[in-house]
């Protein structure tokens, strides 16, 4: 029986820092294999199709719902994140770690699908850090990043039902301890 964590997702409030987290891991460990997500957001300057996201219209979003090929879908802040089932299975199977970086409603539905899944939270520092962080972004309107705001509220209350809490005092602390939960070195 193999003691290795096959899946990981790295969850937390929007704005906590996962995509830059993930950016890092990306970067340092470039064999690491990251699931692309869908999302029917429109792409931030500097995001391109396939990268940080396949971006999609509601009508594709809709087609990879009803033809089952998300393994975990959520509406966040307006828009809609799905992750593409077919990739994460073949890369389980293959063997290989995966890291999914989801929200929170998207980590429930994992833990619900696959139990074997080990759950991260990622929480900031202080909550006057995730204010900082989120307002600080500049990419985003005052309306959305006050839905953001009101959603990382009730997502802070989430952190028990997580198996391991990492704190973001430093995202290459974290990528390490992530890198360490995933039996990566
Ligand atoms: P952003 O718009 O800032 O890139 O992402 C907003 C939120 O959606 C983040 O909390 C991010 O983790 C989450 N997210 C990204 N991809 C997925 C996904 O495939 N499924 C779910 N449930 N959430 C996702």
């Amino acid at each position: 029986m193999s003691e290795r964590p096959r899946l990981t997702v790295l969850s937390g409030p929007s704005g906590v820092g996962k995509s830059t987290v993930v950016a890092h891991l990306r970067k340092v460990h470039p064999e690491i294999w990251l699931s692309v997500s869908a999302t029917t957001r429109r792409p931030r300057p500097g995001e391109q199709h396939g990268v940080q996201y396949f971006f999609v219209d509601d009508e594709e979003f809709d087609k990879l719902v009803a033809n089952g090929e998300l393994l975990e879908w959520a509406e966040f802040a307006g828009n809609r994140y799905g992750t593409p089932r077919r990739a994460v299975l073949e890369r389980l199977a293959a063997g290989d770690p995966v890291l999914l970086e989801i929200d929170l409603q998207g980590a429930r539905l994992v833990r619900e699908s696959m139990p074997e899944a080990r759950l991260v939270f990622l929480a900031p520092p202080s909550w006057d850090e995730l204010v900082r962080r989120l307002t600080g972004r500049g990419t985003e309107s005052p309306e959305v990043v006050e839905r953001r705001l009101e959603a990382a509220k009730v997502e802070l209350a989430a952190e028990p039902e997580f198996d391991v809490t990492l704190v973001n005092t430093s995202v290459e602390e974290v990528s390490r301890e992530l890198l360490a939960l995933m039996k990566v070195s």
